[in-house]
């Protein structure tokens, strides 16, 4: 999509540190870390937020989480611990309209409200 982002980093149109990469999902390290791990896990079919997901997703998500799992492991972060975060819509402060999943890890994390 154009103007997204995300889409942009997909299309390598922009730069980024790109950890993992398949047909469907892409992952790299978030430009503004707020953890020493801070990875973004992202389809890379245009969804723009959770409340856009469809039935058709499902299978997709599914594949995010064995991505998330399998990152975890080459982040070092599967023994203590990790957070996996997704913002959704204005009070949550999603900033980036195209869904993705927070890795978050490395330091005891703070549960912000
Ligand atoms: P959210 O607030 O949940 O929408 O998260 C969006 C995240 O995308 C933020 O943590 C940003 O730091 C990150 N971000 C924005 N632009 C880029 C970029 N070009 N490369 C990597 N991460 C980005
Ligand atoms: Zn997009």
């Amino acid at each position: 999509m154009e103007d997204c982002i995300f889409c942009k980093i997909i299309n390598k149109q922009i730069p980024s540190e790109i950890i993992y990469e398949d047909d469907e999902i892409i992952a790299f390290k978030d430009i503004q870390p707020v953890a020493p791990v801070h990875v973004l896990v992202v389809p890379k079919k245009h969804i723009s937020s959770v409340m856009d997901l469809k039935e058709e997703d499902k299978a997709l998500i599914g594949k995010i989480y064995s991505v998330i799992q399998k990152l975890a492991v080459e982040l070092g972060v599967e023994k203590e611990g990790f957070r996996v975060v997704t913002n959704c819509g204005e009070n949550a402060g999603q900033t980036v309209k195209h869904i993705h999943f927070h890795i978050l890890g490395g330091k005891k994390l703070a549960l912000t409200m």
